[in-house]
């Protein structure tokens, strides 16, 4: 199947490692031309080693003024056809023990600033009348996850978001979707098996195996598992899909 976005230009943010590399690699492999964003620059560079399409981009989503430099220069070029939001996570806790500045500073990189920079680089898109946001969030927005209170509260917030803007722009040619991981064996996935590892007193291989037992396909899924749907959700082909929530987390989520 040919997905159409050969030369189209995508920006992905949290592209250094995870699931925003895969996504990243994924959109250059089929021929986009791929702005890959995170605060580390030489992280990028150093996975796009020999990639002519992709372009490393320095950017700190919790810092107002780097994203709008960043989408100034996109911007001076046409803007992007493609937008991937993502970015790392929050930390674990209670919705009880969550203060109103982590709320407040975290609400800012995961949202607030996401917000602002979509909808600076829609204009471009709705003028050349395509255009793809996928936002990625996590399952815990269908079914929050314990102890990570300040994930599920802000990510709430992307899917409302995402929803409104999706109706409002359907007509313009620009596709609004959530995508959902459920639990997608990237580092991230390792470093919160090791900190529940340390809490509880188990080994890691033991915290691991537990929490795929809960997962009815029986495993975690890989980082290009995910990327798969995404750079579908971000083709041409799917131009019929908008103000979606699509679940990619191998039958976690218990509900329908
Ligand atoms: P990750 O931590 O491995 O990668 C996050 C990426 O975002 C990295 O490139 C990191 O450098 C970048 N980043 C972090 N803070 C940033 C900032 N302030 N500005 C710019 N870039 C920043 O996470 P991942 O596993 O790839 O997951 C991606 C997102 O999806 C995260 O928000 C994570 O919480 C969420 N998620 C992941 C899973 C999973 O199973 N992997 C499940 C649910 C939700």
């Amino acid at each position: 199947m040919d997905l159409g976005i050969t030369g189209k230009r995508a920006l992905v943010l949290g592209a250094s490692r995870g699931l925003g590399k895969a996504i990243a690699q994924s959109l250059a492999a089929e021929g986009a031309t791929v702005f890959a964003a995170a605060r580390s620059r030489d992280k990028i560079a150093s996975w796009a080693e020999g990639m002519a399409n992709v372009h490393p981009v320095a950017l700190d989503l919790a810092q107002v003024d780097e994203v709008d430099a960043v989408i100034d220069t996109l911007l001076a070029d046409g803007g992007v056809d493609i937008l991937i939001n993502n970015g790392g996570g929050p930390p674990p806790g209670t919705a009880e023990g969550a203060e109103r500045g982590q709320w407040i500073g975290h609400f800012e990189a995961m949202a607030a600033n996401l917000f602002h920079l979509t909808t600076r680089l829609l204009p471009a898109m709705k003028k050349r009348s395509w255009g793809r946001i996928v936002s990625i969030t996590s399952s815990g927005v269908e079914q929050p996850i314990p102890n990570l209170a300040l994930s599920n509260g802000i990510r709430s917030a992307v899917v409302g978001w995402s929803k409104s803007l999706a109706n409002e722009v359907a007509g313009d040619g620009v596709t609004v979707n959530v995508v959902m991981p459920g639990r997608i064996h990237t580092e991230r996935v390792d470093e919160l098996d090791a900190a529940a590892a340390k809490r509880t007193g188990k080994e890691v291989s033991e915290v691991a195996s537990t929490s795929r037992a809960g997962i009815p396909a029986g495993r975690y899924g890989q980082p290009e598992e995910f990327a798969d749907v995404v750079t579908f959700l971000a083709s041409d082909r799917a131009g019929y899909v908008t103000g979606s929530k699509i679940r990619i987390d191998g039958g976690s989520i218990k509900s329908v």
